[in-house]
């Protein structure tokens, strides 16, 4: 499954926020609990109404939403890269998520020290990406020395490797994030950067936590992260943790109401998700039957073969073709049998590019 880490200084409120998505996510997915799979990650369920619509038509026992996880990654501070904190742990465990939730503090409170003394959410910003770039930085100049002499040794993998490796080093000695050269980057070139396991080229997602009274329409300094967010490729959503905690502790049908009061249309959580799937360029497609219908997650961009396996490496291997109907043929029409009736089932083949919300079934040889 796809992994966002939650990172930021001591004090933004990372820890209110994750316990209130995990706990949210819990009370809304019952049949789904919030599983801790280590004390600070927590797997929810996707919010996506489609999965409802499908299920009914497909008259399924069970639905299986997608799944996310979140890790609460604590303790960066400034000199992290030097190993200051409990820095070299905490850049380790970055290395190991998909995308990163970066939360900033735009809430006043004098009763909550700040550790740097002031309230400046781009100066935080700069803080934390300061030392994943140094740490980028640090990794980098440990590796090219020796790929550029392979390189000139005519080494396959170090020729292939060795023109991403200097532009990550080139940026980085800019001061900007390896982030920069994602856009419009080519697969191939994406799929080498990858392999460099860089932090800094992983996707942000920005999370102002503003007081309660700004949750709606954010504040001066929201609308500064949203203006660096913009300048750097990464995005930016306002939450307030205070308010998520609030509806966390809320019975179901109570939260609808609180939301409204506070002038929000849906929770923190299901905006963080919506966020988060743009952000990784992920796609959903649906599995229905009488037994399950089930949501899966894909890349953007996948092909049928590697969207079958998802659910199996065997489905990829043995790909035939697949059935595909669109969800709103599905559930316009009212399911399987009257799609393929009118002609909205269709057979695609292995080059065919998965559409968000296709309801797929697979044909494969075993
Ligand atoms: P972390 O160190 O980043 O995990 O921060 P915590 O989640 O532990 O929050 C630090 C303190 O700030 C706690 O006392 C929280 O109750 C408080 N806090 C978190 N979010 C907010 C908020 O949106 N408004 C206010 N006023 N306090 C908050």
């Amino acid at each position: 499954g796809f992994k966002c880490g939650i990172v930021g200084l001591p004090n933004v409120g990372k820890s209110t926020l994750f316990n209130a998505l995990t706990r949210t996510a819990a009370a809304q997915a019952a049949n789904y609990p919030f599983c801790t799979i280590e004390p600070n990650t927590g797997e929810v369920a996707v919010p996506d109404p489609r999965i409802y619509d499908i299920a009914k038509i497909a008259e399924s026992k069970e639905i299986i939403p997608a799944r996310m996880s979140f890790v609460d990654i604590a303790g960066l501070v400034r000199g992290a890269s030097k190993g200051e904190g409990l820095g070299n742990q905490f850049l380790a465990n970055i290395r190991e998520v998909d995308a990163i939730i970066h939360v900033l503090r735009c809430f006043d409170d004098d009763d909550i020290t700040h550790v740097e003394g002031k309230i400046d959410p781009i100066s935080d910003a700069e803080t934390i990406e300061t030392e994943l770039m140094l740490a980028d930085l640090d990794s980098l100049e440990r590796r090219v020395d020796q790929t550029r002499k392979k390189a000139t040794g005519k080494d396959k993998e170090a020729i292939t490797v060795l023109p991403m490796m200097e532009a990550a080093l080139g940026v980085l000695n800019d001061s900007k994030p390896v982030r920069v050269l994602l856009d419009g980057i080519a697969a191939e070139d994406l799929r080498i950067l990858k392999t460099l396991n860089l932090l800094t080229s992983k996707p942000v997602l920005y999370v102002c936590n503003v007081a309660e009274e700004d949750a709606a329409n954010g504040n001066e300094r929201s609308e500064a992260v949203a203006k660096m967010a913009a300048q750097q490729g990464a995005a930016s959503v306002v939450i307030s943790a205070a308010i998520e905690e609030e509806i966390a502790q809320l019975p179901d049908d109570e939260q609808a109401d609180f939301l409204e009061m506070n002038g929000l249309e849906e929770s923190g959580l299901d905006r963080l998700i919506r966020e988060g799937y743009k952000l990784l360029n992920l796609a959903t497609y649906f599995t229905a039957g009488p037994k399950e219908t089930r949501a899966w997650t894909i890349p953007l961009g996948a092909k049928a073969p590697q969207a079958a396996g998802v659910i199996h490496t065997d489905f990829e291997r043995g790909f035939i073709r697949a059935q595909t109907i669109a969800y709103d043929d599905y559930v316009s029409l009212g399911g399987e049998v009257p799609a393929k009736e009118a002609g909205k089932a269709r057979d695609e083949g292995k080059e065919y590019v998965v559409k968000d919300g296709d309801v797929m079934l697979f044909k494969f040889n075993t």
